[in-house]
């Protein structure tokens, strides 16, 4: 009689993390693409996240996911760190090998992947506004110039962490060589900056919509035909009823999260999983 080998494990950490769609997604991308592994959500108390990675590491886990508040807390634990993470400055994937601790961030990736892959916007040349400067705004920076858009305002409420933003951007920018982050193409400033601008997408990369709050957007902020993105998802917010009362087209950041999740599922397996069902199952409910 044969024995087949234990399934690899994985997990995300979070905290809270009992709301988390991750090992639901993961579990469909291992049906997918018949990978044999566990994915679990592990919750770790706020002072305890490094014993948590540790003690997880020790009983055999391969890698992992880490979601709010601890992205920063990955970036310092990794020994090393991807291109994408470092321009991040925090970690959301987690790869535990002979050599040690990995550290990637896929949240870049899986945004313009949703957006250019499933809803079909073509990124170069277009005016976008990114509103926020907090750990998720940071991760998808340099993806987003790279896409080649004809501008990215930064907007955050305390302008101060937007401009600094900018600044590093442009340093790493200039350092990978990319070119992407010129002044002229990028820049921050405060909401009252955005009086008389219009913009052809607004990805919304605050928490004001986790407490159903909506940022000051003056009107007439959506160019025709714009697309207003909410990373959050789960359920309507302000932000996206504001821009279809605008005539906006909305999307929410469910696609977001399925296509990080794929990006991890690649860097561990080697293999991509197909994101469109399972956003589909999703979306299902
Ligand atoms: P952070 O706490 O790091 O940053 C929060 C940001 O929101 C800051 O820029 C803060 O401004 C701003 N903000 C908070 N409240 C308000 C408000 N009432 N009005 C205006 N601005 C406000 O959070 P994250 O960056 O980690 O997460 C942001 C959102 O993105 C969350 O909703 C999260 O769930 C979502 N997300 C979704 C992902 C996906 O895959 N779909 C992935 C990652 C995140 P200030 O600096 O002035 O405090």
């Amino acid at each position: 009689m044969s024995v087949s080998p234990p399934s690899d494990r994985y997990a995300v950490f979070g905290n809270p993390i009992a709301h988390s769609k991750s090992p639901r997604i993961h579990a469909a991308f291992a049906e997918q693409t018949g990978q044999r592994l566990t994915y679990e959500a592990l919750f770790a108390p706020l002072d305890g996240f490094a014993a948590a990675i540790a003690g997880f590491r020790g009983e055999g886990g391969r890698g992992a996911n880490v979601t709010v508040p601890f992205k920063e807390q990955a970036y310092a634990l990794s020994a090393r760190l991807s291109a994408r993470a470092e321009a991040a400055g925090a970690v959301n994937t987690l790869a535990f090998d002979a050599d040690g601790i990995y550290g990637d961030n896929t949240d870049g990736v899986g945004l313009v992947n949703d957006l250019a892959g499933n809803l079909g916007l073509r990124l170069a040349d277009k005016r976008i506004l990114l509103m926020g400067a907090g750990g998720a705004a940071r991760g998808v920076v340099l993806p987003l110039l790279e896409q080649g858009p004809a501008e990215l305002f930064i907007v955050n409420r305390t302008a101060a962490k937007a401009e600094d933003l900018v600044a590093q951007a442009s340093l790493l920018a200039s350092r990978l060589d990319s070119g992407a982050a010129t002044p002229a193409r990028l820049s921050a400033g405060g909401y009252e900056a955005l009086a008389g601008r219009h913009f052809d997408l607004v990805v919304n990369a605050t928490a004001a919509s986790l407490a159903g709050d909506l940022p000051p957007l003056p009107a007439g902020l959506f160019a025709e035909g714009a697309l207003a993105y909410d990373m959050m998802y789960g359920r309507d917010t302000p932000f996206l009823a504001r821009a279809r009362g605008e005539g906006a087209r909305g999307a929410d950041g469910l696609g977001m999260l399925v296509e990080q999740a794929a990006e991890a599922f690649f860097l561990w397996r080697g293999v991509r999983p197909a994101t469109a069902p399972v956003i589909a199952l999703l979306r299902a409910g």
